[in-house]
C-alpha cells in the first residue's frame, strides 16, 4: 500500500495498456514513442520501488 508501489502499478497498467491498444506498436512490431516513454516511465518506477526495499518480484 505505499505510494511507490501505487506508482509502479499504474506505469506498467499504462504501458500494457498501450501496447494491446496501439497500432502503431502492432504494426511495426517495434514500441513506439509513447511506448518508449511509457516503458522508461515504469523502469523508473521499479528503480525507485527497489531502492524503497520493496520486492522486484
Ligand atoms: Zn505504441
Amino acid at each position: 500500500m505505499s505510494s511507490s508501489g501505487d506508482a509502479l502499478h499504474q506505469a506498467r497498467a499504462d504501458h500494457e495498456q498501450h501496447k494491446r491498444t496501439c497500432r502503431q506498436c502492432h504494426a511495426d512490431s517495434a514500441p513506439c514513442q509513447v511506448a518508449k516513454h511509457l516503458l522508461r516511465r515504469y523502469n523508473n518506477a521499479r528503480r525507485s520501488g527497489a531502492r524503497d526495499g520493496l520486492p522486484g518480484r
